[in-house]
């Protein structure tokens, strides 16, 4: 049966899957990607990985894998198949997609990042399914977007289209590892709630979870806390369908776990900004955290589809 190899490398883990035609997940797996043992044992885990996939599939599937996609993290350069840079990962300059053609016997192999791969997912199989134009905001450790337009994902000139976690909020506000202050990551992401409900209620172990748990339990402080990341969230997604005009926003990612205790707030916070904007649907992400490893197979089908046309 003709399949793919998809594979998404985060900080922590890596997930991958075999993946069918249409996007049917045939096998998975999963491994620490142990990023302290340096970058390039990451690079090397990964292409063990990859081999093993490809073993997995001629055992199981009566054939190898006919291409693979490789989600990871930072700057990526998609067109030439470079991993420019990761800060979690430690990498420069790596050029994943020829040592992973290479190990996989000469296979079409696609490079993407992991958000834009997550987003394509969401699009095509996910909460976005059927909308030209959307936009996909997964709130984790940072914030980031992925911008749908008619089947593909906008990457910009640079790869750094979609950034929306680094849109300035609270000018002058709260300093941001990119350089800036005031950054809607800095206030909205999961990291950012769960940082704030740690000092609100005094428990350093606390996380955005039992922020959203408080909150539902009409904890004062803990609804504070919660309404200023839904109305730093609601002023940054105002400036994105003021730029994009999307159909749907989906929302994933760590802190959109909470469900309507953050979809309800965020409806209505940006309901109340917009003024000639037409309001896009704005619902939960459907694809989990399986979002960047199907997007990964996706955009090794797409390359297949394209190397068949020419
Ligand atoms: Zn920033």
């Amino acid at each position: 049966m003709k399949h793919v190899i998809a594979l998404d490398v985060g900080g922590t883990g890596m997930k991958a899957a075999l993946v069918g035609a249409g996007g049917a997940l045939l096998h998975q797996a999963r491994r620490a990607t142990g990023r302290e043992r340096g970058p390039d044992a990451v690079v090397a885990d990964i292409l063990d990985f990859a081999a093993d996939l490809r073993a997995h599939g001629i055992d199981h599937y009566g054939e190898p894998a006919s291409a693979a996609g490789v989600a990871v993290p930072g700057i990526v350069d998609d067109t030439g198949g470079i991993a420019v840079f990761a800060a979690n990962l430690g990498w420069r300059d790596v050029p994943l997609r020829a040592l992973l053609a290479e190990r996989l016997g000469g296979v079409p192999v696609a490079l993407g990042h992991d958000v834009r791969a997550g987003g394509l997912a969401e699009g095509r199989v996910g909460a976005g399914q059927g909308a030209d134009r959307y936009l996909f905001v997964p709130l984790g450790t940072g914030i980031a977007g992925a911008i749908g337009i008619d089947g593909r994902v906008e990457a910009g000139a640079h790869g750094f289209a979609g950034e929306i976690g680094h849109i300035v909020v609270r000018p002058g506000g709260v300093d941001c590892p990119c350089g800036q202050r005031g950054c809607l990551e800095r206030y909205a992401s999961a990291s950012a709630v769960s940082e704030a409900w740690a000092a609100a209620c005094g428990d350093p172990d606390a996380d955005a979870a039992d922020c959203a748990k408080a909150v539902e339990s009409g904890d004062a402080r803990a609804l504070q806390v919660w309404q200023e990341a839904v109305d730093a969230l609601a002023d940054g997604l105002v400036t994105a369908l003021t730029l994009l005009d999307p159909r749907t926003l989906i929302v994933g990612g760590g802190l959109a776990e909470a469900g309507e205790t953050l979809f309800t707030p965020l409806r209505e916070a940006v309901r109340q900004r917009v003024t000639f904007q037409k309001l896009p649907s704005l619902v939960p992400a459907a694809l989990g955290d399986t979002a960047g490893c199907l997007g990964a197979g996706l955009l090794a089908w797409d390359l297949l589809a394209s190397t068949d046309r020419s």
